[in-house]
C-alpha cells in the first residue's frame, strides 16, 4: 500500500487494480495513511480553502423512478412542492449577501417547457440581481442540448449530473428499463460541448457494487476529464424498492467506503473539485468534516426554506431538515474552522482542473472570476 501511495503522491501512473487495493484497505492505520496522502495532494493541488455552494432544492416533482431515491415518482407518500420564483431568487440573494460565491439549483427531473422556461427566467434574475457575481451550478438531470445551452446562456456555468454507477449492469438493476445509462453519459459530453464545467459522481456502497466497480468509476471520471465530483454513500430510504431488496446497511463501513473513495479519487484526479456531500453526515455527525480531511474541498450548505426540507428526503436520516439557512451557515463555519481550514468567501472556487483544461480562459470575460480573486 505504501508503494502505491508513494506513486500517487508523486503523480506517477497507477492502475485501477491499485486503486482497488486502496479501496479495500481495512486496518485503521492503513486508512489513516490513505487519508493523509490524499490530504497532502489536496493541499498541493487545490489548497486548504473550502468553497461553499449553497443548495436550493427547488422542487421534488420528478418524472424519474429510480429504485433508490425517496422522491421517485411512484412514492405516493411524498408531498410534492415547487418553490416560487421569488422564493428561489430570494434564497440565492441571501447566499450572495452572505458571500457564498456560488449556489446550486437542484430539483427532481422535469423536461416540460414550463419548467425549462422557469429555470431560464430564474437564472437571468439571479445573474442580474447579483450583478453577475454569484456563480451558479445546476443539478436538474438529463435535458436536451438546446435546454443545456439556453440555461448556460442564461448564466449557469457548472452542471452536476451524477452517472450513479458506471457499471451498466448495475445501472440497470437500480433503474427501470426506461432510464438509459448511455443517454446519461451522452448528457455529460453535451454539457462539456456547451461549455459547462462538468460534474458527475456515483453512489458508493450500493447493493451488488464491488470495489472493482468503484475503481472503474474513478477511471471513468479520469477518462471523461471530469472537473468536479459529487458522490456520497448510498443511504436507505424505506419507501423505495431497493430498500426492500437489501438488509440493513452498516453505517460505519458505509461511511468508511465513502471516505476511501473520496481519498482515492483525490489521489488519482488531483486538481478537481470534490464535494463532501450531505449523505456523509447522514451516517455520522461529523461525516462532512471527515470528507474534507479525506480530500474533499467543497461543501453545500442547505439554503432551501425550512418547510420544504422534510419533503426533499432522497434518503433517510438527512441532517439539517429542521434548520434554516442561518443555522446551517453558522454550523458549517464552525465545522470548517474546527479542522483548521478556511472558507473561500466571495469566490466562485472554480475547479483548477477546468481552468487548466480551458487554458486559463476566463468564463465570464472581464470579471476575473476564474482567478478566485474578483468575485
Ligand atoms: N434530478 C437531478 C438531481 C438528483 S438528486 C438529477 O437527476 O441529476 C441528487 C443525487 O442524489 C442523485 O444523483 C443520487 O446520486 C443521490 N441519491 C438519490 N437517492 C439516494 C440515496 N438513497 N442515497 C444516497 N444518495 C442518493
Amino acid at each position: 500500500m505504501q508503494a502505491i501511495l508513494k506513486k500517487l503522491t508523486a503523480g506517477e501512473g497507477t492502475s485501477p487494480a491499485e486503486w482497488q487495493a486502496l479501496l479495500e484497505c481495512s486496518q485503521p492505520a492503513e486508512r489513516q495513511a490513505l487519508y493523509k496522502a490524499a490530504y497532502a495532494v489536496k493541499l498541493q493541488t487545490v489548497g486548504p480553502t473550502v468553497y461553499f455552494r449553497g443548495i436550493v432544492e427547488l422542487s421534488n416533482i420528478c418524472s424519474k423512478d429510480c429504485y433508490y431515491c425517496g422522491i421517485r415518482r411512484s412514492n405516493a407518500n411524498v408531498e410534492r412542492y415547487q418553490m416560487g420564483e421569488d422564493e428561489i431568487v430570494r434564497d440565492a440573494l441571501w447566499a450572495h449577501e452572505h458571500r457564498y460565491g456560488s449556489i446550486v439549483l437542484q430539483a427532481g427531473e422535469r423536461q416540460d417547457a414550463a419548467f425549462v422556461d422557469q429555470i431560464e427566467r430564474i437564472l437571468k434574475r439571479i445573474k442580474a440581481e447579483s450583478d453577475g457575481e454569484l456563480g451558479i451550478t445546476l443539478s436538474l438531470g438529463e435535458q436536451s442540448a438546446e435546454v443545456y445551452r439556453a440555461w448556460f446562456e442564461a448564466g449557469a456555468h457548472r452542471y452536476l449530473l451524477r452517472v450513479e454507477t458506471t457499471n451498466p449492469d448495475l445501472y440497470r438493476q437500480l433503474h427501470p428499463a426506461t432510464h438509459d445509462f448511455d443517454t446519461r453519459v451522452a448528457c455529460l459530453d453535451t454539457l462539456r460541448d456547451v461549455g459547462y464545467q462538468v460534474g458527475t459522481g456515483v453512489m458508493i456502497g450500493l447493493p451488488n457494487q464491488t470495489t472493482a466497480d468503484l475503481a472503474q468509476d474513478i477511471r471513468f471520471f479520469r477518462d471523461h476529464d471530469i472537473d468536479m465530483i459529487g458522490m456520497g454513500p448510498y443511504v436507505l430510504h424505506s419507501e423505495t424498492p431497493l430498500a426492500q431488496r437489501v438488509d440493513a446497511i452498516n453505517p460505519v463501513t458505509q461511511l468508511e467506503l465513502g471516505l476511501k473513495m473520496i481519498a482515492v479519487t483525490r489521489l488519482v484526479l488531483r486538481d478537481v473539485n470534490i464535494a463532501a456531500t450531505t449523505a456523509l453526515q447522514a451516517l455520522h455527525p461529523t461525516g462532512r468534516e471527515m470528507g474534507l480531511q479525506a480530500g474533499a474541498n467543497i461543501i453545500m450548505p442547505n439554503l432551501t426554506d425550512t418547510p420544504y426540507r422534510k419533503d426533499y428526503q432522497l434518503y433517510e436520516g438527512k441532517p439539517c431538515i429542521d434548520e434554516d439557512s442561518t443555522m446551517c451557515r453558522g454550523c458549517l463555519q464552525k465545522r470548517v474552522a474546527g479542522i483548521g481550514e478556511t472558507i473561500g468567501l466571495g469566490q466562485w472556487g472554480d475547479s483548477p482542473h477546468y481552468l487548466r483544461r480551458a487554458g486559463g480562459r476566463s468564463l465570464v470575460e472581464g470579471t476575473g472570476a476564474d482567478t478566485g480573486t474578483g468575485v
